[in-house]
């Protein structure tokens, strides 16, 4: 399990939990979470709209021929500008969730993300109630209990100006890559002239 973000709310989250995981899940989840990482940009979610999710667990593919494959291991990555609107306690109890689907998915092995999307709501809930086992159950519900009245009134507010940002950064990546090619075009006719 390699740390890479340098986030450190999330490292000391990550710690909190992991340090009260009981042995086994600790050990398990360890080993099955390739890496950790974090997002600074909110996330465009297609037609218009963005990604509420503080975290989630997804697949990592290491090479583009793996891509639609199940060769693919596990990473957990944080949405940082949503993670900015939770308290201390709502991220362990984050954190925790992300851990269990972790565990969750180390049970199911190949194929554990396709299985995850297809039965999302069970999904949730499942994860949900192994952090409770494992003893997060007031961060979880404190968790939801933000998400409802401060998160999502907050993310409801400011969707306009989140949109703008997502198209603005889309338009300087794109400028951005046609100034590349332009130079690479550039590059090679002065090279064959
Ligand atoms: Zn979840």
């Amino acid at each position: 399990m390699k740390i890479l973000t340098r986030s450190r709310r999330i490292k000391s989250a990550l710690q909190t939990v992991t340090k009260r995981l009981p042995g086994e899940a600790r050990k398990t989840v360890e080993g099955f979470l390739d890496r950790v990482i974090a997002s600074r940009e909110w996330r465009s979610l297609g037609l218009g709209g963005f990604d509420p999710s503080s975290a989630v667990t997804a697949p990592l593919f290491r090479s583009l021929d793996d891509l639609g494959s199940e060769r693919y291991t596990c990473q957990l990555i944080f949405h940082l500008p949503v993670v900015k609107l939770f308290s201390n306690t709502a991220l362990i109890g984050i954190v925790a969730h992300e851990l269990a689907h972790v565990h969750i998915a180390a049970g199911l092995g190949d194929g554990w993300h396709e299985e995850m999307k297809q039965h999302e709501p069970a999904h949730e809930r499942r994860a949900d109630r192994l952090a409770a086992r494992w003893g997060f159950a007031a961060e979880i519900a404190r968790l939801h209990e933000e998400r409802r009245k401060t998160v999502n009134p907050i993310l409801d507010r400011r969707e306009p100006v989140i949109l703008r940002r997502i198209s603005e950064r889309f338009e300087a990546e794109e400028q951005e890559a046609r100034k590349r090619s332009g130079a690479t075009s550039e590059d090679s006719n002065r090279r064959s002239s």
